[in-house]
């Protein structure tokens, strides 16, 4: 199990929504859909899970972003705290709600066709269309068709 770390927690800004987490992935990737720049002001960075439990669960309001996925915010403070891709139940939570991120890395960017012109990231990372994301992955964001 490379480049996962166990027990990991994490929280939203108020701290009314925290959750632990059995494994979580490192490397992770940034999404530049349009529909993550929309949900998170700019390109989302959220990590794989393995087995995550909820406290504050009444707080969690889950907004279907498509008909296979959801996105999970707290109703209190607005935090951001995942992308619930439904077919497979798998979660994939914001890297900056856990309580130490120093441990993740990007590794690439998904939805590439999607990116504005105004940013870039470094150079070096792995960089996939959508198509391609879905087709190494088996993970369809929200703008998949
Ligand atoms: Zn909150
Ligand atoms: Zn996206």
């Amino acid at each position: 199990m490379t480049n996962t770390i166990t027990e990991k927690s994490g929280r939203c800004l108020c701290g009314k929504v925290s959750y632990t987490v059995a494994a979580a992935t490192l490397h992770h990737h940034a999404c530049h859909c349009g529909t993550c720049r929309r949900w998170a002001g700019g390109p989302a960075f959220a990590a794989a899970v393995k087995d995550v439990s909820w406290r504050g669960d009444d707080f969690v309001r889950r907004y279907a972003s498509s008909e296979w996925a959801e996105r999970g915010f707290c109703g209190d403070c607005g935090t951001h705290l995942f992308f619930h891709f439904k077919p497979t139940d798998d979660y994939y939570i914001s890297v900056g709600s856990f309580d130490d991120d120093s441990d993740f890395r990007l590794v690439g960017e998904i939805y590439v066709d999607a990116q504005p012109p105004g940013y870039r990231f470094a150079e070096g990372l792995d960089r996939l269309t959508g198509d391609e994301f879905i087709a190494k992955y088996g993970v369809a964001g929200d703008e998949a068709d």
